[in-house]
């Protein structure tokens, strides 16, 4: 959570369309995937049909905000200036128990100890009023 009266200066989702009701979920605390009423299929990052079928039908489907690390960058040297407390930082790709694969940021765990297939979940951060970002985290067993 960005500290009350802390301008937050990082770059934002651009808010329109299907993106904007992606993160109005977020906003919600609720992490959800388009899911085809067609098929079954999940997708993200949200648009308008099936990979899989061609459909057009679809609804907002609640993840279970759990998957695994797929892959990640270690950002060493920012390369916006709002990020230069930050570095270093990892930017991941996490592949979700419903298959979707989310691009994300790990809070918890320094770069170093990341790991293929590392269990993480997702946990939300209020950035602005607005705006609530899927960040993620380690999962312990
Ligand atoms: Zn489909």
């Amino acid at each position: 959570m960005t500290e009350p009266g802390v301008q937050y200066s990082k770059p934002l989702p651009a808010m329109r369309d299907l993106t904007a009701q992606f993160y109005d979920w977020c906003r919600q605390r609720e992490l959800r995937f388009q899911c085809c009423t067609a098929c079954g299929a999940w997708r993200h990052v949200p648009r308008e049909a099936c990979a899989q079928c061609g459909s057009q039908e679809w609804e907002w489907a609640r993840s279970g905000c759990r998957g695994r690390l797929f892959t990640w960058t270690v950002v060493a040297r920012a390369m916006h200036p709002a990020f230069q407390d930050d570095v270093p930082y990892a930017a991941a790709v996490i592949e979700m128990d419903e298959g979707v694969r989310l691009v994300s940021r790990i809070v918890d765990c320094p770069p170093e100890e990341l790991e293929v297939d590392m269990p993480v979940e997702v946990v939300f951060e209020a950035v602005t009023p607005e705006v609530t970002l899927p960040m993620s985290r380690r999962v312990r067993s």
